[in-house]
């Protein structure tokens, strides 16, 4: 990972947000910027990179010196808010930004008290800077990937009758973990029959049945980086209704993969999918917004939904993840993702999108 570069980057945009540095506080953004992998640390980056500093606490000074070794280090014994005084004064700047999302009001109202300096609010600066991933992120986004279509080749052969949905969510865990996942992107979604007509059902004792569909969304968790997919599949042959909503969501999520390309936007990739389903009449039961950007979070941007000005540039990773939903009976979600090209996009998973029935 070039995290040099990637604080070279940010370093040039300073000027133009009228700050001589910036302190990073969400901490994907400090991994991103200087691969600390840790619960506690801070990175004040100047406009010139003259004075940059990273700043943990006494549990870390070993961890980062090993993750952040081309950038200087300091522990705080004491208070965050000393250090960081002593940071700006050492880097003799004034005007410093700070992440409007990644701070607290009591840190602000204590950090608003450091002679000599001015708080500058800054919006999601870094994570524009991530949209586009880099080719180190890709190799690990298809690495995490990868773990969950193993997976979920895995775990087709657990389905039996009477396994409850809490137990094949355990299931799932162990087969990402075995295959090389070191966590899990979040809590899996596992939802069989009705449940399945829930967007984000939490897994229950609700055994399965011959007939139910099963929702799966899940990801592996993989050198820091999330995979997010949605396989709906089913148990014995489903209710007709449901086959024909598979494939009305297939053919919606299709028309979102094709809809993706560099330079559209968020907007017309959701509309482009969204319609597929209203055509159908089933418009209202799509109820949540076709994707979102994926990386060191779950979910970033751009986003893909209808009220999205965002852009797609070359190298985002973004999920296309049309579902249709009928309480009482079930529901269907297929969710990729997808590597945003020039010209198009590149399914980043091989996991077949065509109904698994076993
Ligand atoms: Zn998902
Ligand atoms: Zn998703």
């Amino acid at each position: 990972m070039d995290h040099q570069l990637r604080r070279t980057k940010l370093s040039s945009r300073l000027p133009d947000l009228e700050v001589d540095a910036l302190l990073v506080t969400r901490l994907p953004n400090v991994r991103y910027l200087t691969g600390f992998t840790g619960s506690n640390g801070q990175a004040l980056i100047t406009a010139s990179g003259e004075g940059s500093v990273f700043l943990t606490d006494g549990r870390y000074t070993e961890q980062s010196r090993r993750e952040v070794p081309d950038l200087r280090r300091e522990t705080y014994l004491v208070d965050f808010p000393s250090m960081f005084a002593k940071a700006c004064n050492d880097a003799s700047v004034s005007r410093v930004g700070f992440e409007v999302g990644g701070i607290t009001y009591k840190l602000w109202d204590q950090l608003s008290g450091t002679d000599g300096v001015t708080l500058v609010p800054v919006g999601e600066e870094i994570e524009l800077l991530r949209w586009v991933k880099d080719a180190d992120e890709i190799e690990l986004l298809n690495g995490a990937q990868a773990v969950t279509d193993e997976a979920f080749d895995r775990i087709q052969t657990k389905l039996v009758e009477g396994i409850s949905e809490r137990d094949l969510a355990l299931e799932l865990e162990w087969a990402m973990r075995q295959a090389g996942a070191e966590g899990l992107s979040f809590d899996s979604i596992v939802a069989f029959g009705e449940s399945a007509a829930e967007p984000h059902h939490h897994p229950s004792d609700r055994a399965l049945r011959p007939g139910d569909v099963v929702k799966l969304d899940f990801g592996a968790l993989y050198g820091g980086y999330h995979a997010d997919m949605t396989r709906t599949i089913a148990f014995g042959e489903p209710p007709a209704e449901l086959r024909e909503i598979h494939d009305l969501v297939a053919a919606a999520q299709q028309a979102g993969i094709s809809a993706v390309r560099a330079g559209v936007s968020g907007r017309d990739a959701d509309g482009a999918s969204r319609t597929v389903i209203a055509d159908a009449g089933r418009g209202a039961a799509f109820s949540h917004s076709l994707g979102h950007g994926v990386g060191l979070e779950i979910h970033e941007g751009p986003t893909l939904r209808a009220a999205s000005d965002d852009v797609l540039p070359v190298g985002a990773v973004v999920t296309v993840e049309p579902g249709v939903y009928v309480p009482g009976l079930g529901g269907v979600r297929i969710e990729d993702m997808v590597e945003v090209t020039e010209d198009g996009c590149r399914v980043i998973g091989t996991s077949t999108r065509e109904l698994v029935v076993v």
